[in-house]
């Protein structure tokens, strides 16, 4: 198994950072970034951004090309909905005046 993935940034190469660069004398360039991969504490691995982009900007980048076809997986042509009981209660700060919290409880419908 391998302990690292290449960074998934679509311009991760283009950066110019000492870290990119590869090769020696004349023959060098700048190479997408090696990304650790990292384990959850049962070794089981963790399907976390960070597995698979070096930085954000290099998310960003992938999000900003690839977006739509990330919507697309569970696209959303209507609301989300959560039935919440909603309470205000009045409390005291640490300067003695009182204000109102309001308070949300999800409704457990099962
Ligand atoms: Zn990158």
């Amino acid at each position: 198994m391998s302990d690292h993935n290449w960074c998934h940034g679509p311009e991760c190469h283009t950066y110019t950072t000492q870290s990119r660069i590869r090769g020696s004398g004349r023959d060098k360039v700048l190479r997408t970034r090696k990304v650790k991969i990292h384990y959850s504490n049962n070794n089981e691995y963790l399907y976390t951004w960070y597995n698979f982009f070096c930085d954000n900007r290099c998310l960003m980048d992938y999000l900003r090309k690839h977006m739509r076809s990330v919507v697309a997986h569970e696209p959303r042509t209507m609301p989300l909905e959560l039935p919440i009981n909603v309470t205000k209660t009045t409390e005291t700060n640490w300067r003695g005046n009182n204000y109102t919290r309001t308070n949300i409880e999800r409704v457990d419908n099962t």
